[in-house]
């Protein structure tokens, strides 16, 4: 997988091995720097040149504009990665498109070069992947079936994702409360993603999160074949109305619950955010479709 929502690893760098000033500027790294004027705001992040016309920069959580500086700790370039690979709540981030990036810092960037390494940690792949969907024609997209078709190993059986599941697995995995980029990779069925739902951070092809997650559909789906084809008494429940809701305000009770159990990319916890979301679709869908309407 190439995709730069890969798992964090921590930052082991150290400030003085990051040659932050003799390279030349690349073409997307020239284009994003002309994109942000005095402050540009994405996603959840806000960056700000310090002194007007000049490549000195600060980054902070866009909620945190109106704070002092001195209310903020300033994060150093070389362990920004790992400080922000964890929410306000310690919790681990799997994909740094969450839309819970932590509060209370502020990072500085001097120059464009540590400008760069900045918007890396922050947004990894952001710089390459802005400029080629605004420089580009085509933009480089790869479709679910594409990417997933390339996959081996342990996710090969990602591929077998098709049809409706398909959709609904790409809605589930991506959508806002779970992931601020705008996807431009497609599946059949579903719509890409707009900046005003999402943000300008590009998505242009599936990350790990979403592949472990059609993986993981993928392998619920067999398991219920394989239950079928052994003779078991099939699992079904005519669900009342009021079942339903029952069940649906327990799913939003869960879903605010930090549980450790429940973390994003555990996709084999009954907790796991993702795939409550999916039931909680699955129960709408039902109640929608007006079987269980009183
Ligand atoms: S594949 Fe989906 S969850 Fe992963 S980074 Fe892209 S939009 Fe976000």
């Amino acid at each position: 997988m190439q995709n730069s929502e890969n798992i964090a690893a921590p930052e082991t760098s150290r400030q003085s091995d990051l040659d932050t000033t003799s390279a030349k500027l690349n073409p997307a790294l020239e284009f994003f720097l002309n994109e942000i004027g005095e402050r540009k705001e994405i996603a959840q992040l806000l960056v700000q040149r310090r002194t007007p016309g000049a490549d000195d920069f600060e980054f902070r959580h866009l909620e945190d504009e109106k704070r002092a500086e001195s209310e903020l700790e300033t994060v150093l370039l070389d362990q920004a990665q790992f400080y922000l690979s964890f929410n306000d709540q310690g919790a681990f981030r799997p994909i740094k498109g969450a839309p819970d990036m932590r509060h209370g810092w502020r990072l500085l960037a001097k120059n464009a070069h540590e400008l760069e390494l900045a918007l890396q940690a922050v947004y990894p792949g952001l710089i390459a992947d802005y400029y080629a969907v605004h420089q580009m024609d085509p933009i480089p997209v790869t479709s679910y079936d594409e990417f997933a078709g390339r996959q081996t190993g342990m996710y090969r059986n990602a591929k077998n994702l098709k049809g409706d599941r398909a959709a609904q697995a790409v809605q589930t995995a991506c959508g806002p409360s779970f992931c601020m980029k705008r996807r431009y990779w497609t599946v059949p069925g579903l719509d890409t993603d707009s900046a005003e739902v999402k943000s300008e951070v590009p998505c242009l092809e599936p990350c790990a999160v979403m592949l472990e997650w059609g993986r993981k559909v993928v392998r619920m789906d067999q398991i219920a074949d394989k239950c079928v084809e052994s003779g078991a008494e099939p699992m079904t429940w005519t669900l009342t109305p009021d079942e339903a809701k029952s069940l649906q305000a327990a799913i939003d009770i869960a879903r605010k619950q930090t549980d450790p159990a429940g973390r994003t990319a555990d996709v084999a916890s009954p907790l796991n955010p993702r795939r409550l979301e999916w039931v909680s679709q699955t129960l709408n869908h039902l109640l929608e479709k007006g079987a269980m309407r009183e």
